[in-house]
């Protein structure tokens, strides 16, 4: 067994909803926050696309990088909606997932032994991508005080030798941090003047609950859309988890990396599914159809928020995008999972302990879920929390 991957853990939050489903196979209520997917189906116009592309014979190997139109509407929709210019051609590639188009640019950009700084709390897989790719994650401590973003001080002091890499995750799983403009502009500078790479995973960009619009890193300035590697996909978006499409800008010697190891590796992603996403990226149906989804998940941040801020012993900041919140519940003594643990076998919810994603202090609730599922499981939380107190 390669020792790499030997000591890589299984996904935790896995352990979590297999429990919830065996405990609603037995017939138990269950109110879970555990879904990493929106709860809405993939617009029909899209489903529609993707069948007529099977019945019209589109059922073969395409282009390693992703179909060209495919990779010209990506291109256009980064020009249109990011502000930032890629050669379809050569800087754009479309992998299987936005997690494959990750773990491609960290085998693209790293050395056996170069360190990647990951802020924490982080989502679960960079920090296993990297150590696949023969890298080292080193983790920098954000905290609830800052809003669990990064600032530059801290970048500047975490940058030694070895470092290559920072990622930058915003809309954030699993806090919901967005970084504003400034704040990426500040962290870009210090990236650019210390040498680094940032791979800039902006997967939940069309999730943002702040006044101030989203802004993608590598758009702020010349030297900054040098060094990104700018990742995204349709998962999320177009609530198209299972099609597995996802996205990834960046300079042509990058995406020529990441094009061989994919053309090694898969060939191209699902054809059908490249189909799917041409359909999601240029016919304005598909973009009708998600706005309800978005307004949703809106709504939802806002209550989910209010109920838990209003549970004595929780410590909780107000989401800015995404769908996750994530409470601190040190208070009550227990680290994560035993607090999960108990959650689910006392009272039904299914929530994801944080030690997995760097604080054992908080738990992660998904609200990609009904407005019913989010008060009767609040109730249910904080009838939990008061036990505990
Ligand atoms: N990046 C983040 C922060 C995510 O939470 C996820 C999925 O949960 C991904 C990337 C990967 O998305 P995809 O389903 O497109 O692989």
């Amino acid at each position: 067994m390669n020792s790499i991957v030997g000591a890589i853990q299984p996904s935790a939050t896995l352990a979590i909803s297999a429990r919830a489903k065996e405990l609603a196979a037995q017939g138990q209520c269950i109110h879970s926050f555990a879904a990493g997917e929106p709860d809405f189906d993939t617009p029909q116009v899209i489903k529609d696309a993707a069948c007529r592309a099977i019945a019209e014979g589109q059922t073969k190997y395409t282009a390693a990088k992703g179909m060209p139109s495919l990779c010209r509407a990506v291109a256009d929709k980064f020009r249109a909606v990011n502000g930032i210019a890629y050669d379809p051609a050569t800087e754009i590639i479309v992998s299987s997932g936005g997690k494959q188009s990750l773990y491609y640019a960290f085998q693209a950009l790293l050395e056996r032994g170069d360190e990647v700084l990951i802020p924490s709390p982080y989502w679960l897989s960079y920090p296993e991508m990297v150590r696949i790719a023969g890298g080292r994650p080193r983790f920098v401590r954000t905290s609830s005080r800052t809003g669990y973003k990064l600032t530059p001080a801290q970048l500047e002091k975490a940058v030694r030798p070895r470092t290559k890499v920072l990622v930058l995750n915003y809309p954030s799983n699993p806090t919901g941090a967005v970084y504003a403009a400034d704040e990426l502009r500040a962290l870009g500078e210090v990236a650019v003047a210390r040498g680094l790479w940032i791979v800039a995973d902006e997967m939940y960009e069309r999730m943002v609950y702040t006044d101030e619009p989203f802004r993608s890193l590598a758009s702020l300035s010349p030297a900054l859309r040098a060094r990104t590697v700018t990742v995204n996909g349709v998962s999320k978006a177009f609530s198209m988890t299972g099609w597995r499409i996802g996205y990834a800008g960046a300079p042509a010697e990058v995406v020529r990396a990441m094009s061989t190891c994919q053309s090694h590796c898969a060939s191209n992603p699902c054809t059908p599914a490249q189909f799917a996403a041409l359909c999601a990226l240029t016919n304005p149906e598909a973009e009708r159809a998600v706005l309800p989804m978005l307004a949703a998940f809106r709504e939802r941040a806002g209550r989910i928020h209010a109920l838990l801020r209003a549970i004595r012993g929780v410590r909780v900041a107000r989401p800015e995008g995404a769908f996750y919140i994530f409470p601190n519940v040190k208070s009550f003594g227990l680290d994560s999972v035993s607090f999960c643990r108990r959650l689910l076998e006392e009272k039904g919810v299914a929530a994801v302990p944080g030690a997995p994603f760097g604080d054992d202090g908080c738990v992660r609730l998904s609200y990609a879920c009904s407005m019913q599922n989010i008060e009767e499981g609040l109730a249910l939380f904080k009838e939990f929390c008061d036990s505990l107190r």
